[in-house]
């Protein structure tokens, strides 16, 4: 079963298609980097956003479109410039001694370059309307976003619902 990561109008050479294992490791990649550089709220929300893609649930189908995440309007430019920053951390392995295992980078990189691009494509005319609204009235109220971003002890990841998606793996 395979996981597709895409964004509005993206064609399906641009969209990122991965197994189950790789989506795993892209996002625990992710979650680490972010974790380590997201400072604001709206750069927290949106870390945390992309770790909840955590497979605990059931395998598969933890594919997305980049326009659902929570961006929040007033600050869309400078998010979208930390999300860039997190990916090329990731391509210089931002916290990757804190693994248990060594991520593949020839499955790992190409994946990343195509996020990238979807990522730089992407303007504020592309945001889901109430995404990020939605996203937090349908959080419960233990919910880590609404509990000061609480981390894991042993990742430093910014918890989820579902907990540390690296932990989870
Ligand atoms: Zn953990």
């Amino acid at each position: 079963m395979s996981n597709i990561i895409c964004s509005n109008n993206s064609s399906p050479d641009e969209n990122i298609k991965m197994q189950n294992s790789l989506t795993d490791v892209f996002i625990n990649v992710l979650s680490l980097s972010g974790s380590y550089l997201a400072k604001t709220v709206d750069e927290k929300r949106l870390i945390v956003w992309i770790s909840e893609k955590d497979q605990t649930l059931g395998r598969g189908c933890v594919g997305f479109n980049i326009c659902d995440m929570p961006w929040n309007k007033n600050t869309f430019y400078d998010n979208k410039k930390f999300i860039l920053k997190v990916i090329s951390s990731v391509k210089n392995k931002l916290g990757w001694e804190k693994l248990d295992y060594t991520p593949y980078e020839e499955w790992l990189l190409p994946c990343l370059d195509k996020f990238e691009s979807l990522i730089k494509k992407m303007t504020i005319n592309d945001i889901r309307e109430n995404s990020l609204k939605e996203w937090i009235e349908n959080s419960e109220s233990d919910d880590p976003i609404n509990c000061n971003f609480p981390r894991c002890k042993k990742h430093n990841t910014l918890l989820t619902f579902l907990g540390c998606q690296i932990c989870n793996s």
